[in-house]
């Protein structure tokens, strides 16, 4: 045992008395998307607002935002087509419309996401079945195929907090059993695996622009995708009125008009997810920063991962593409929910932004203990649909039907991370970090 570290060499940690390691100022805000707004997002919406027109099927693509929006994210994805939706529950409604989910279908989603997720398959009165999350907290590929069942139809893998899923493994079972992928990247904007955008991978990808993700319209969604079939259906049913405006682009001799007549036949009930031109513009010019935020997130990140390698006990977060993930939080794992707590508190005493994420009081709605009208299967219907429609194939929701999550979740302490750190506060946190290791492994020392 090496004993060369004299018992009082650690300073004090502040959870003792001692003093905070972090001195400096804490970001001013810690959101990505919105502390970015300035001239470029304010211009643009006054030029909408100048063009008297903020509804994007009255222009044409070229004067859109939203379409000029579109182009440059499926550009930016390396899709051939993207839709914008008004948030990302809608993206993920039209992706699921787009891929053929249907009524009475089961759709894997992880038991870790934002209940938006399982509440969208249930707006198709599709049936969401939960599955585990591994060491990255994003769905567990062994997992999913032991729930795979006759009736499963899709899975939604879910890249939450930035870090994308073990998505080969996951499509190797999505192959073997025939499933369909839509991926739900609300969280993940811009991130990559294997140098691929997330949300190619599968069917097809829906994202958010809603205010707490990487890059905001204030709301806002997109669906991407490389099949024109999975498009034209999420298009069709984001607008009770979409063949109608595609019709008019025919006659003024915009659109591609060979696609025309395919999608025509087989025009559904549409709905309204459309985005306006005020969105969009905001949307565009947030968009043109968004790899210069997870650039800035993904560097503090390597730095306060080496320095969470110091903490005694800690397992590192598992990571399926280290250089592709977003960057904007980072997790590790104590051995008890205890040790998770203790680790956090020392942590926060110091100054450092961070925390462990479950409690069974606190009801955080991304994870499935909490997601109350799920589990006791509430529906807006007077008939309960979509729980009623085939009883017997419906499955039973309990709290501790997902042990591993819980595990995995209440032994984690996440920090959360924002371009809008700045070198020095970075510098400090990584010194509170290995001040409060130091601390620990004296106290287990003594
Ligand atoms: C935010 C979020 C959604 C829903 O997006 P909204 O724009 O709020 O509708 C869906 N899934 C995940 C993982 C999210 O974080």
């Amino acid at each position: 045992m090496k004993t060369s570290t004299p018992p009082n060499s650690s300073p004090t940690l502040a959870i003792n008395g001692g003093e905070r390691a972090i001195t400096t100022d804490a970001p001013e805000s810690w959101l990505l998307g919105p502390s970015e707004i300035g001239k470029e997002e304010i211009d643009a919406v006054v030029r909408v607002l100048e063009s008297k027109r903020l509804f994007r099927f009255l222009k044409n693509r070229s004067d859109s935002s939203v379409a000029q929006f579109e182009d440059l994210f499926a550009e930016m994805s390396g899709a051939k087509n993207a839709l914008a939706v008004n948030s990302g529950t809608s993206a993920l409604i039209c992706g699921l419309v787009g891929i053929g989910v249907s009524q009475g279908d089961e759709v894997l989603v992880p038991a870790y996401t934002y209940i938006a997720t399982a509440a969208a398959v249930l707006a198709l009165g599709a049936i969401p079945i939960l599955v585990e999350v591994d060491d990255s907290l994003t769905m567990d590929p062994e997992d999913l195929e032991r729930k795979i069942t006759p009736r499963s139809r899709a899975v939604v893998p879910v890249h939450m907090r930035g870090m994308p899923c073990d998505m080969e493994a996951i499509l190797g079972v999505t192959e073997r059993h025939g499933l369909l992928v839509l991926e739900d990247c609300a969280q993940a904007n811009g991130a990559t695996y294997r140098n691929r955008a997330v949300g190619t991978w599968g069917n097809a990808g829906a994202f958010s622009l809603q205010e707490f993700k990487v890059i905001t319209a204030g709301e806002g969604g997109v669906v991407i995708t490389n099949d024109k079939d999975v498009f034209n259906r999420a298009a069709v049913y984001h607008d009770s009125a979409y063949a109608f405006w595609m019709e008019g682009r025919l006659k003024t001799g915009e659109g591609a008009s060979t696609e025309l007549d395919a999608w025509k036949d087989m025009c559904f009930l549409g709905e309204n997810y459309r985005l306006s031109e005020v969105h969009g513009a905001i949307a565009l010019e947030q968009l043109k920063k968004r790899d210069r935020i997870l650039t800035r997130t993904r560097a503090i990140k390597r730095r306060l991962s080496a320095a969470c390698a110091a903490i005694p006990g800690s397992q590192p977060e598992k990571n399926h593409d280290v250089d592709g993930e977003c960057g904007i939080a980072l997790a590790l794992f104590m051995e008890s929910p205890e040790e998770a707590v203790r680790l956090s508190e020392a942590l926060k005493a110091e100054g450092v932004v961070c925390g462990t994420r479950f409690s069974r009081d606190i009801p955080d709605r991304h994870i499935f203990f909490h997601w109350d009208y799920v589990l006791e299967k509430r529906s807006p219907h007077r008939n309960g649909f979509p729980w009623t429609s085939n009883p017997s194939h419906i499955p039973e929701y309990t709290k501790d039907m997902c042990p591993k999550t819980i595990d995995r979740m209440s032994r984690a302490v996440i920090f959360s991370i924002t371009q809008n750190m700045s070198d020095t506060y970075v510098d400090q946190v990584c010194f509170a970090i290995e001040k409060v290791a130091g601390g620990f492994i004296a106290s287990t020392k003594t």
